[in-house]
């Protein structure tokens, strides 16, 4: 029986038509990854030009805390925003979405 996930598929792309060779099988042959010597490196404790670090200053312009353990801030560029612009649904055969909010830290 067939299974998409495991045999050879030809796929069409409905924006412009073009068909495309799916093959998931071949992801399971062997492969023998390059390997890469591990650089060793000597960081700073403590940057004052990194924005992470603690006590810097972010580009929001809030100050991070003399934090010693983790310590989990919110992403100054977010790939959610904490309120959703509420437009209308987009329902179109090429295009649907709908707005989403939530918080990135
Ligand atoms: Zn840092």
């Amino acid at each position: 029986m067939f299974d998409r996930h495991e045999h050879p598929q030809r796929r069409i792309n409905s924006l412009n038509g073009d068909c495309a060779l799916v093959s998931p099988q071949r992801a399971k042959r062997p492969w023998h990854r390059q390997t890469e010597a591990v650089v060793p490196t000597s960081r700073p404790k403590h940057d004052p030009n990194c924005y992470l670090c603690l006590g810097s200053t972010r580009v929001s312009g809030q100050r991070n805390p003399e934090y010693s353990g983790l310590f989990v801030f919110p992403n100054d560029f977010p790939t959610l925003l904490s309120e959703a612009v509420l437009e209308a649904e987009v329902n179109h055969a090429l295009l649907q979405s709908q707005p989403e909010s939530g918080e990135c830290r």
